[in-house]
């Protein structure tokens, strides 16, 4: 039986932000009641809940959202338990490694890494002091030319995110802030992540779907 599972975080007024970014808006623009129909305005940072950061994150020039191609929506997936690692803790390249082995899966073009730390239940202060990949771990990702990974933490790295500096030059893309990936934890399935067509934009917030077989 086939089995969908949602990796999204939910967006509301709650919605924990990286430091310096605003809290998401969601006003109501129309109600039921006065006008016939509901609807929302929604105000908020790209890199809002769980989203796809583009290569022009970070590199002048670089393919934005909207050029990203939809190759990259699609792809084989396996995720990694890092849920041990403690607030600030750094994942060695060895690590990743080890738990790739233990799997026996050997990911290159066409999937996604992720990486569980199961950080989508964490908020309050904590939820900025996240562990995060070594430099040593992006360059071992760039070399299996994967196409994107996948977190459940803000960021796969701290200033002066080397990580991103290291993958998004290579088309790798990031995704971060998803969530429930500890339902899919050490198992390979296939991923769906879609990113809103934002002209332009540095990034996307996604609707991120499992579909374990
Ligand atoms: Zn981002």
């Amino acid at each position: 039986m086939i089995k969908l599972i949602d990796l999204t975080m939910k967006i509301s007024r709650e919605t924990p932000v990286f430091p310096g970014y605003p809290q998401p808006i969601i006003h109501r623009w129309t109600s039921l009641k006065e006008e016939g129909y509901y609807s929302n305005m929604i105000f908020m940072v790209e890199h809002t809940g769980t989203h796809m950061d583009s290569p022009a994150h970070f590199i002048e020039g670089a393919p934005t959202i909207d050029e990203i191609s939809p190759e990259k929506f699609f792809a084989k997936a396996v995720t990694l338990d890092f849920a041990k690692k403690k607030p600030g803790e750094v994942v060695a390249e060895r690590e990743v490694d080890d738990a790739l082995n233990r799997l026996d899966v050997n990911p290159g073009r066409g999937w996604y890494i992720l990486f569980r730390f199961g950080w989508d239940t964490v908020r309050g202060e904590e939820w900025v002091r996240y562990p995060y990949l070594s430099d040593g771990v992006a360059e071992m990702i760039k070399s299996m030319g994967v196409e994107g990974i996948g977190i459940d933490t803000p960021s796969p790295d701290i200033a002066p995110f080397n990580v991103h500096k290291i993958l998004l030059p290579e088309s790798i893309v990031i995704v971060e802030n998803m969530s429930n990936l500890g339902m899919v934890v050490n198992r390979v399935f296939e991923l769906a992540v879609l990113p809103i067509k934002i002209s332009r934009g540095s990034a996307a917030p996604v609707r991120a779907i499992a579909r374990l077989a």
